[in-house]
């Protein structure tokens, strides 16, 4: 209940045998951050900078956007802030861009994709990005990296816009984490090796269940197949999450499945470091984490990895809820 809830303000997220995770929380627009504050977040997972360009009918300008990123770096400087640079394409549709209407836009011209064709505009916003750093705790991520190829190109466009910002003499952050999400299969089959260049990993599950399984996620006649307790799912989600703690780095989730009651347990029991979810969500889940013991989960999971069906899954994790 409410009261309950409140009491978790101000806690740790930590199960009851001590391991400690982080639950941040995700935002659109700067003004998001009140809410999180409110929900008592331990800093922002995901920044969907979408908004940014959304909003406009031209592309937003570098000093426009450092407004932007200032804004929410300010508001909370000394949380981390995972910004994701931008996701425009699949169903997120910018009309000033010009970009041809696809047959597959899930499988097209979106995300890092787009940013590696048009690197003006990347560049722009990771200057803007850059800019902002000083002023909080800024991590940047890149969306729907499918191979090392991408993820190297994105990190040396991140590499020139800090050397165009030496050359104008603008200051930016000593050290700012580089992440990527892992919301492709294919990077997540070669996550031992992406694992090496980054500082650390965010599952996007609403991506990666659709990948996964071929199953449209705006599609509703299929929606029944959409399912993030898929047993290919949940080895991807549990091999990534090795290979980045094999490498030496963390492990986040910011997908939808991050802040689900009924996934929780299974994630803890994953060895998963960081949960990015709405603002509600983070009470709720902390409450449910205080309440966990990391080495029974764990053991959950030994057994869940066995499972070859949905509804084998789904009828075990009901059985050890209500135990
Ligand atoms: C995801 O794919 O899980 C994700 C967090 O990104 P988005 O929902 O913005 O595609
Ligand atoms: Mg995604």
């Amino acid at each position: 209940n409410r009261e309950n809830l409140i009491a978790m303000k101000g806690r740790e997220s930590t199960t009851i045998d001590g391991k400690k995770v982080e639950l941040a929380g995700n935002i659109g627009t700067a003004n998001d951050i009140s809410s999180l504050k409110k929900h008592d977040a331990e800093g922002v997972g995901l920044f969907r900078t979408e908004f940014v360009y959304i909003e406009r009918n031209a592309l937003p300008t570098e000093d426009e956007q450092f407004e932007e990123y200032k804004k929410v770096l300010e508001a909370w400087n000394t949380k981390p802030v995972v910004v994701r640079t931008m996701d425009i394409g699949g169903d997120k549709k910018l009309p000033y861009l010009g970009v041809e209407e696809e047959v597959n836009p899930f499988l097209g011209y979106r995300a890092i994709r787009l940013c590696l064709k048009e690197k003006e505009i990347f560049k722009t916003q990771l200057r803007a990005l850059l800019r902002a750093s000083i002023y909080g705790e800024l991590k940047i991520m890149f969306p729907m990296i499918s191979s090392l190829e991408e993820l190297l190109e994105a990190k040396e466009v991140l590499h020139g816009a800090k050397l165009s910002l030496d050359e104008d003499n603008i200051p930016y952050a000593n050290h700012i984490e580089v992440g990527m999400m892992i919301e492709v299969p294919s990077a997540a089959i070669i996550s031992d090796i992406l694992a090496k260049h980054v500082d650390f990993f965010s599952i996007g599950t609403n991506d990666l269940v659709q990948y996964t399984c071929a199953v449209d996620r705006m599609n509703e006649k299929i929606h029944h197949l959409y399912n993030p307790l898929n047993p290919a799912v949940l080895r991807l989600i549990k091999m990534v999450i090795d290979n980045g703690h094999q490498a030496g780095i963390w492990v986040g989730m910011c997908g939808e499945m991050a802040g689900d009651e009924s996934m929780i347990p299974l994630l803890i029991g994953m060895g998963l470091d960081e949960f990015s979810m709405s603002a509600t969500s983070i009470l709720p889940a902390r409450k449910q984490i205080t309440s966990l013991s990391y080495e029974t989960v764990k053991q959950l999971v030994d057994q869940v990895m066995k499972m070859g069906t949905v509804k084998e899954i789904e009828a075990f994790m009901e059985k050890m809820t209500n135990a």
